[in-house]
């Protein structure tokens, strides 16, 4: 992939500040979940997967800066450095993209791409296209025609014209542009009120052109588009893995336990190179299965002193980041410990609260069981605990 190819010299300018009337409920629908993560995740994943070299910029209403905070936590390491710190919109649309493009006046980017935080599917197809159009053009929109036949109505819902369907396109993000010409199209009309970037232009007489769009690349506004979504992103993910992890660790003297990331009192510890977290080894190794990935000794050899005493939860982040960095998602996680002692039932929703929070999946997926074994075998004369978890995981094709 060449520098340009990978958006080296290209902005992202991620419009996520509405707060979402039309949706309801508390939380605006850019941070709703989808899958498992903020569709702002999603977004700005798509971007980042498609640009490997373009700089990210998301305006936000600054009372939802802890969602945004939540959502960009979600991000692998290597996306997050190449964010540039969120600013704060306006109440128009027109006012955030124009402080969002002031903010990042003084960087080299040659080309914007200016997109809806509320469109998670945007193709690396249509980035790429987009990217080419701004490039090309200076100033392009992608749009697709349209099927239905458009009516134009008065206030009383009395059709008052039928315009030529051949001559419509319908228009989506992310609209294209190169960087100085928007800016300077935004400066000169601030004060209006114009519903989209290509309206700005326009307004400053350039040519706006439209390249292909994507009728997949939909808008979540409703509840039902939420729905659609979900279904959509299952669909998507139709290879289905599962995956086994079994451990056992041994106790010795303590006053602890480590289990599923919560500690629990107990009269002994358990013994291990890391922190002996046996449930949170047999999850780690279910992932890895799924995966057909190695385990967990593979990843994180005890023979390396720098795993010596670790907490656990890195493990299972790091099993949880390579399935998204396939695309996929954790569909589900059953893990079971055996012993006799401590009681797990009375700390097993902490135990479900966290392992969910370390994995970014939601706790409704993750199931934590307990049994004894009948003071039978290692476990029952209470000489450690053992584990068994199962992952079911869902890939893209050919991931
Ligand atoms: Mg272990």
């Amino acid at each position: 992939m060449s520098s340009s190819a990978a958006g080296a010299d290209a902005l992202v300018l991620i419009v996520a500040a509405g707060r979402g009337s039309r949706f309801g409920g508390e939380i605006p629908k850019q941070y709703r979940l989808l899958g498992g993560l903020p569709v702002l995740t999603r977004t700005l994943a798509a971007f980042a997967a498609a640009l490997p070299e373009a700089r990210l910029l998301v305006t936000i209403h600054p009372d939802d800066s802890e969602l945004y905070t939540a959502a960009v936590s979600a991000l692998p390491g290597t996306v997050a450095a190449r964010l540039l710190p969120w600013v704060a919109g306006g109440a128009t649309r027109q006012t955030s993209v124009r402080n969002g493009l002031e903010s990042a006046s003084s960087k080299s980017q040659k080309i914007v791409l200016v997109h809806d935080a509320a469109r998670p599917f945007a193709s690396f197809e249509l980035i790429s296209r987009a990217c080419a159009a701004a490039r090309e053009f200076g100033a392009a929109v992608p749009g697709f025609a349209v099927t239905d036949t458009i009516k134009a109505v008065d206030s009383k819902g009395v059709v008052t014209g039928t315009p030529d369907r051949a001559s419509l396109r319908a228009v989506q993000t992310p609209q294209a542009f190169d960087y100085a010409l928007l800016l300077s199209a935004h400066r000169s009309a601030a004060g209006l009120e114009l519903t989209d970037d290509a309206a700005v232009a326009e307004q400053s007489g350039h040519t706006v052109h439209v390249f292909e769009g994507d009728p997949g690349n939909m808008k979540i506004t409703s509840a039902g588009d939420l729905e659609a979504a979900e279904r959509r992103l299952i669909a998507d993910l139709p290879d289905v893995r599962v995956g086994q992890g079994y451990d056992v660790h041994a106790f010795e003297p303590g006053d602890h336990v480590w289990l599923g990331g919560v500690s629990i009192p107990h009269d002994r510890k358990l013994l291990g190179h890391s922190d002996a977290d046996v449930l949170m080894h047999a999850v780690t190794d279910a992932i890895f299965g799924a995966l057909a990935d190695g385990d967990i000794g593979s990843h994180f050899p005890p023979s390396d002193p720098q795993w010596k005493g670790a907490a656990s939860e890195i493990f299972l982040a790091y099993a949880a980041d390579r399935v998204r960095a396939r695309g996929g998602m954790i569909a589900h996680i059953d893990g079971t410990v055996v012993c006799e002692r401590p009681k797990v039932g009375p700390h097993r929703d902490a135990i479900r609260a966290r392992l969910a929070e370390i994995m970014k999946i939601p706790v409704e997926r993750v199931a934590v069981k307990a049994t004894t074994s009948e003071r039978l075998g290692f476990t029952g004369r209470e000489e450690g605990i053992a584990s068994l978890a199962i992952a079911t995981v869902r890939l893209p094709l050919g991931a």
